[in-house]
């Protein structure tokens, strides 16, 4: 017996009969002898139907008021779901956030959860019941419903199991696993049987959207062992997403993650003189607008350099604006941008003991005759921005020369 989490995302909700097939899931882990509590999303696409619905009378509504009616849509999802699984003879009860006090703190729209208050949730699991919570929402201290920021539900069920000290918190969703590449980009990626948190963070945040980041960071802190799994195929095994301790054989890479949401922004011919950097992102940071790679060159014999840096294609008109101010400022030559780039990583924990990586990465793409703009590095992992059309060639090439399509 165990007590398990489970999630399922929108598009396992998304009808009538989809509910019907997750509440006969629920109910084969029930008759097994294990404690299930689920969290579900909103059908897919209400979110953003509710939303449209407030933009048609306010450009910029409240977020509190937007909290209150986003919440609605997993109020829908927990009752269904609840009468589905009695409907099957399955004892189930439903709960909304504030009901089993996920409290957080008041940032409407991309709340934090700071505690769970488990007495409610344990008390039904041993009246022996299915016990259903609306995942994405939460009350702050003074009452008020907030939201945990879009695809929150994946953190509402970390958290709870984190909270109950569940064995397993499940993810069920459209895809089988993580992948070593994006599929659609590269055919012969393979399903990951399982990957580090760190490894994962990694590949989330580089645009691998399987799970929201931050649930991803809420298991890695409190050792939730996290499963992502496809809600519609039978026995699925999924990804194991888990601490490195508990990965037996670990490759050199693990997988290719890339981003097509990066802009580059770059000033050319600036002085190559103390306090050049900070003049330059300042104003950008101080606008809200984040950065990622940053390129500074070599300063030329007359003394000037050349400052490059991404920022998300949302900011980057935005960013040119600042720029070609920061540019009369510092009386530098002239502002140059590129939103035609895509960033390219190679991810994985056995990076830190294997030298010669990067040097192979830039070999194969050397060979294709990809040009390489930029380059950034962290322990477990490399990237380079590059021509976008180079998408496709530079990440199978890296996956096969890395073989990550071999077992
Ligand atoms: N319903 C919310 C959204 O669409 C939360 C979630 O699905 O995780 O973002
Ligand atoms: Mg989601």
């Amino acid at each position: 017996m165990a007590l398990i989490v489970q999630k399922f995302g929108g598009t396992s909700v998304a009808s009538v009969e989809r509910i019907k097939s997750v509440a006969k899931k629920i109910k084969t882990f029930k008759d097994a002898g294990d404690q299930v509590v689920v969290s579900v999303s909103a059908m897919s696409g209400e979110t953003n139907r509710m939303t449209d619905l407030a933009h048609q009378i306010q450009d910029k509504p409240s977020l509190r008021e937007m909290d209150v009616l986003l919440t609605t849509g997993e109020q829908v999802t927990i009752s269904l779901l609840s009468m589905a699984l009695q409907q099957l003879g399955c004892d189930a009860i439903s709960y909304t956030g504030s009901q089993v006090r996920i409290t957080t703190d008041s940032e409407h729209g991309k709340a934090r959860i700071k505690s769970i208050d488990s007495e409610l949730i344990v008390k039904s699991l041993n009246e022996e019941k299915v016990v259903v919570i609306a995942g994405f929402q939460g009350v702050d201290e003074g009452g008020h419903i907030t939201t945990l920021g879009r695809g929150g539900s994946d953190t509402t069920a970390v958290a709870l199991a984190a909270a109950l000290n569940a064995d397993e918190c499940q993810i069920y969703t459209d895809v089988d696993g993580v992948y070593t590449a994006d599929p659609r980009i590269e055919p012969n990626a393979r399903k990951m049987n399982n990957i580090s948190y760190e490894e994962m963070l990694e590949m989330a945040s580089l645009g691998s959207k399987v799970l929201q980041i931050r649930s991803v960071e809420f298991a890695s802190k409190y050792n939730v062992s996290l499963r992502v799994l496809s809600s519609m195929i039978e026995n699925p095994i999924g990804t194991l997403i888990t601490s490195e301790e508990k990965i037996m054989e670990e490759a050199v890479i693990s997988g290719i993650a890339h981003n097509k949401d990066e802009a580059k922004v770059s000033l050319i011919g600036v002085p190559d003189i103390p306090g050049v950097a900070y003049k330059i992102l300042k104003p950008i940071s101080d606008n809200n607008i984040e950065v990622d790679m940053i390129l500074q060159s070599v300063s030329s014999k007359e003394g000037l350099a050349n400052f490059a840096f991404t920022v998300h294609r949302n900011d980057f008109e935005e960013s040119k604006e600042i720029l070609e101010k920061v540019r009369s400022d510092l009386g530098a030559l002239k502002v140059q941008s590129d939103d035609k780039i895509v960033k390219v990583s190679l991810v994985g924990i056995g990076m830190r003991s294997h030298a010669g990586i990067a040097t192979k990465m830039f070999e194969v793409l050397h060979k294709e005759n990809v040009n390489i703009q930029m380059i950034s590095t962290s322990e477990i992992k490399i990237s380079v921005a590059i021509d976008e059309k180079y998408l496709e060639l530079a990440v199978r090439s890296l996956h096969s020369a890395f073989d990550l399509d071999k077992e």
